[in-house]
C-alpha cells in the first residue's frame, strides 16, 4: 500500500529506534493520533487494543483525567526546577517519602533520574563510587545476565546482554561479565529438571566469582521477571541461590524494576514476586504510569553514608541530571502511585492473572507456539520453527515481526521480542478487553506465516 502523507513525512524526518530500518519505507510506521483507556487510535481513526503499555510502561492507560489534572496543576504551579546545590521543591519531596514507604528493603535516599538507562547508569557509578568511598578501589566489575535488558547508555547497553545491543556499537564495556540467562526453556540440558538447572547456573556464577575474585566485583544486576529479553520467569529457588552467593560475596544486588515495578507482577514489586531482597533499585516507567518521563534509584542507608564521607572529603557528591526530579515527573509520580493505592491496581493484576495465564496457555496447542510464560500481567509467547525439538526460526525470517504485524491488522499492538511475542497491556485493562486482546493475538497466529 503507498504511504498516506503522514507516513511519508514521518519517514523522511525520524531514526526509529529499535527498528528495521531497511524495511520501513515499505511497511510504513504506524503513527498514532491519540489513546483512551486500553486503546490507541491512528491518524485514519482505527483502534488498537494497546496490548504492551506503551512500552510496558502505560500501566493506568490512556487518558486518565486525575493525572491529566496534577500535570496542569503542577505546570502551572512549577513548571521546572531542579535539585542541585540543595535546592528542593514538594513534589520531588513527596514522591520520594511514597517510595520509601512502599519499597520492599530499607531506604536512605532516592535519586532521580529521567529514565531506566539513567536509573542503571547511576546504580554502576554509585557502586563504584561506594567501593572507593570504603576503600576497596579493586572492587568495579558488575555481572549482568545473558538476555539481560537493562537500557542503552554505554554501560547499560553494556550490561544489557543481547546481541544487537553490542554488535558493531563496540560494546561491551570492559569490566562487565555476563553470567547463564535462567530460562530453563532455551538453557536447561536435555532431561535437566529447574531443580537441577537452577543447581548449575548458579554454580556457574559462583564459578565465575570465584575465577575473578570476590574482590574485584561490585555488583549484580537482575530485572526480576526479565522483560524485553523474551518474558523469562525464572524457576523456583534461583534468586534463593542468587542472593546467597552475593551476600557471601559481599557483591550488592541491583534489582531492575524498571518494567516489574508497580504491580505488574502481582506485587508492587517484582523482587516480592520472585522471593528476593535487594540492596538498591531501579524503577522508571509506571513510576509516573508513562505521562511524563522519570526515573529512581533507592539508596540503602550504607551506601548513602559512605556517599556524605565522600562528599566530605572532594566537597560535593559530583552527579546529577538536568531533569533529575522534574517537578511535572514528581507531581504524576505522586498522583499514579495514589491511583495504584485507591483503586488497589495490586488486587486487580491478582485477579485477571488466572483468566490471562488461562488464555496463554490455550495458545500452547498452536503449531508455532513452542513455549508461553506469564507472571502477573506480563507474558511471553515464543514461536519456534519445531516444536518437538523446540528449533527457533533463522532469525532473519523476522517470524515474530510478520506476528506483530498481523496484529495490528487485526487492532492489536503487541510488541516481537525476536520470535518472543510480548504482552503487557495496561493494569486497567478490563476482562472483557483482555479476552478481545486474546482473541485478536489468536487471530494474528492464525495469519502468520
Ligand atoms: N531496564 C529495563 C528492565 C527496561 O525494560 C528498560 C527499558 O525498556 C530499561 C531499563 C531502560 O529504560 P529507558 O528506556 O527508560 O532508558
Amino acid at each position: 500500500m503507498p504511504l498516506t502523507n503522514v507516513q511519508a513525512r514521518d519517514v523522511e524526518a525520524l531514526l526509529h529506534p529499535y527498528t528495521p530500518l531497511h524495511r520501513l519505507a515499505e511497511t510504513g510506521p504506524l503513527v498514532l493520533d491519540h489513546g483512551k483507556g486500553v486503546c490507541v487510535y491512528d491518524t485514519q481513526g482505527r483502534e488498537y487494543i494497546e496490548g504492551m503499555s506503551g512500552l510496558w510502561c502505560a500501566g493506568l492507560g490512556f487518558g486518565d483525567e486525575e493525572l491529566i489534572e496534577a500535570a496542569k496543576e503542577q505546570l502551572s504551579r512549577l513548571p521546572y526546577y531542579h535539585l542541585f546545590g540543595g535546592k528542593g521543591m514538594e513534589p520531588a519531596i513527596e514522591l520520594a517519602e511514597k517510595l520509601k514507604e512502599i519499597a520492599p528493603m530499607p531506604v536512605s535516599k532516592v535519586f532521580y533520574t529521567s529514565s531506566g538507562s539513567e536509573a542503571n547508569d547511576t546504580q554502576v557509578k554509585l557502586a563504584w563510587y561506594y567501593n572507593n568511598a570504603r576503600g576497596k578501589p579493586q572492587k568495579k566489575k558488575i555481572i549482568s545476565r545473558i538476555k539481560a535488558y537493562h537500557g542503552v547508555t554505554l554501560m547499560t547497553a553494556s550490561l544489557t546482554g543481547l546481541p544487537a545491543n553490542h554488535r558493531d556499537f563496540d560494546l561491551p564495556l570492559a569490566g562487565v561479565l555476563h553470567t547463564d540467562c535462567p530460562q530453563h526453556y532455551r538453557f536447561a540440558e536435555p532431561g535437566e529438571s529447574e531443580a537441577e538447572f537452577v543447581a548449575r547456573i548458579t554454580a556457574s556464577l559462583e564459578a565465575l566469582i570465584a575465577r575473578e575474585g570476590a574482590d574485584t566485583i561490585a555488583a549484580f544486576i537482575a530485572e526480576p521477571v526479565m522483560g524485553a529479553g523474551g518474558v523469562i520467569v525464572p524457576p523456583a529457588g534461583y534468586y534463593e541461590r542468587v542472593q546467597e552467593i552475593l551476600a557471601a560475596n559481599d557483591i550488592l544486588f541491583i534489582d531492575d524494576e524498571v518494567i516489574n515495578g508497580f504491580g505488574r507482577t502481582g506485587n508492587w514489586w517484582g523482587c516480592q514476586t520472585m522471593g528476593f531482597t535487594p540492596d538498591t533499585l531501579s524503577c522508571a516507567k509506571q513510576l509516573t504510569a508513562a505521562y511524563a518521563p522519570l526515573g529512581a534509584v533507592l539508596i540503602p542507608d550504607a551506601v548513602y553514608d559512605a556517599f556524605v564521607e565522600q562528599s566530605r572529603k572532594i566537597g560535593t557528591f559530583g552527579h546529577g541530571f538536568t531533569y533529575g526530579g522534574h517537578p511535572l515527573g514528581c507531581a504524576i509520580g505522586v498522583k499514579a502511585i495514589d491511583i495504584y493505592q485507591k483503586r488497589d491496581i495490586v488486587g486487580r493484576v491478582r485477579a485477571l492473572a488466572p483468566q490471562f495465564a488461562a488464555r496463554l496457555a490455550r495458545l500452547d496447542d498452536h503449531p508455532l507456539v513452542g513455549n508461553t510464560r506469564a507472571k502477573g500481567l506480563v507474558g511471553g509467547v515464543e514461536l519456534v520453527a519445531d516444536k518437538a525439538t523446540r528449533r527457533a526460526f533463522d532469525p532473519g525470517k523476522g517470524v515474530g515481526a510478520a506476528c506483530a504485524r498481523a496484529c495490528e491488522a487485526h487492532g492489536l499492538i503487541l510488541r516481537a521480542l525476536g520470535d518472543t511475542i510480548a504482552i503487557c497491556p495496561p493494569m486497567i485493562i478490563a476482562a472483557e478487553e483482555l479476552d478481545a486482546l486474546f482473541d485478536r493475538l489468536e487471530r494474528a497466529l492464525d495469519d502468520t506465516e
